[in-house]
């Protein structure tokens, strides 16, 4: 299987646990949506660059020349990964939710967000959190859009709201910023981002896609969709060491605070005569990564953008979908078994433009099971890792179990009844290097 092997491979695959019912089994990792294991390739690539590791941007000596060469040519290839217009700016986060915190605190003060309730939380809360406001002196507008229950619909509802605005020229006229998801975390279901986004500007608006899980399965063209922002994580697209990216118009970013104050986003600072400090901030994406980079996170990103990128998404997308064919087509042979879909369980797999319509994310529930046992019993008798919960998109699973869900992490989700509605929900996710293998042992384990 061509898209298995180099340089798609990944870590982990002959990694043995052992099972309750005695004997052991390779793990079959199947929550690419939480963490992705790392490629072979950006494992490779950082063990190779780790006897070279040196301080970035800060010291004369040959390695940490070099470091902070490969720190700032991360940039280029991130921005040519994600085909970024010429003057975006690529900042290095810790994560998604890091970066759509970071665009939260550099709004400008007067602006309007727009944001459906179905988002990760990661780009639900960020716009009101008070360390936003703080920082940007202001508190926001957010208008929290309803489900849509089409790609459709969630076009028509951004229309609409937007069109509630006040026009140019009129009073109340003010900056505005829809955030939307590419890929949701719960349905996998592919939102319409590039109709999003005609829709934002024909409006005056900006968009920002989180495209955590979108980036990992699909090429994100900045250009072709037209967005003004892109954030994602290393750790979902094979570069698990703890760092992410906000990519887009350099406008925002370079007008605002900075997101930490510190060495390496000040240009130059001096005493005042009246005995204060006066700073002059960097104008470039260093004015938002104060303190000393994670050069290793941000080189696994850059080397599984350029491994991605050689192997072909065609490539990785094709074979993902007939894994999601295999799952989707066993779990609706077992009755008992409710596929979550916020835009239709009959909606087909490819658009009419042959576009696949979701990625390898795949939510459900077993009527009478409590989803918590469910995935754990997976874990324990098959040595399948799944997970359960309300995957941080509280209001978007609410709608789908069709009232009051609860996460296990924040209460203990209690027995459901046979019959009864579940608390929450069971997911299934995979990508890259999944072999076919874990998606039939996922498929028989269910049966
Ligand atoms: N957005 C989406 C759609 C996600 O799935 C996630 C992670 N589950 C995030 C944002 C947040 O990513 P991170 O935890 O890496 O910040």
């Amino acid at each position: 299987d061509p898209a298995c092997a180099a340089p798609l491979a990944v870590l982990g695959r002959d990694v043995t646990v052992p099972l309750v019912t005695g004997g052991e089994v390779t793990y079959a990792a199947l929550d690419y949506a939480a963490s992705a294991p790392a490629l072979q390739r950006v494992w490779d690539d950082v063990a190779g660059y780790a006897p070279y590791y040196g301080s970035v941007h800060r010291g004369a000596g040959y390695l940490s020349q070099l470091s902070t060469d490969l720190f700032e040519n991360s940039r280029d290839t991130v921005a040519e990964f994600l085909d970024c217009r010429p003057d975006d700016q690529v900042v290095f986060t810790r994560s998604t939710t890091d970066s759509l915190n970071l665009l939260a605190s550099v709004i400008p003060a007067d602006c309007q967000v727009f944001v459906f309730e179905t988002e990760h939380h990661a780009s639900l809360l960020p716009w009101e959190s008070t360390h936003a406001a703080g920082r940007r002196g202001s508190d926001a507008r957010v208008t929290y859009l309803n489900a849509p229950r089409t790609p459709a619909q969630a076009v028509r509802t951004l229309q609409r709201a937007l069109a509630e605005r006040a026009a140019p020229g009129q009073e109340g006229y003010g900056p505005a910023l829809v955030c939307v998801t590419g890929a949701s975390n719960v349905t996998g279901e592919l939102w319409p981002v590039k109709e999003l986004a005609a829709v934002a500007h024909a409006h005056g608006a900006r968009i920002v896609l989180d495209a955590a899980q979108l980036a990992p399965h699909h090429p994100v063209s900045v250009q072709e969709l037209d967005v003004d922002w892109v954030a994602f994580s290393g750790h979902k697209l094979y570069a698990p060491f703890g760092s992410g990216v906000l990519a887009g118009r350099a406008d925002w970013l370079r007008d605002a605070e900075p997101y930490l104050a510190g060495g390496g986003a000040s240009r130059k600072v001096a005493r005042r005569a009246d005995g204060g400090v006066d700073v002059d901030w960097h104008t470039t994406a260093a004015r938002h990564e104060a303190g000393s980079p994670n050069v290793i996170g941000v080189y696994s990103i850059a080397s599984a953008c350029k491994a991605l990128t050689e192997a072909g998404f065609d490539n990785l997308l094709a074979r993902e979908q007939r894994l999601v064919a295999k799952v989707r087509g066993g779990l609706a042979e077992v009755a008992e078994v409710k596929v979550l879909s916020l835009f239709g369980d009959d909606s087909p797999s490819r658009s009419a433009g042959g576009t696949p319509t979701r990625v390898g994310v795949i939510s459900f529930v077993v009527e009478g099971w409590n989803s918590s046992h469910f995935a754990a019993a997976l874990s324990a008798e098959y040595g399948i890792g799944v997970r359960d919960g309300l995957f941080c998109a509280h209001p978007l699973v609410r709608t789908l179990l069709g009232g009051d869900g609860q996460d296990p992490g924040e209460c203990g989700a209690p027995e459901a009844e046979p019959g009864e509605r579940s608390l929450n929900a069971i997911r299934v996710s995979f990508g890259a290097g999944t072999p076919d293998e874990h998606v039939e042992r996922f498929v028989g384990a269910v049966k």
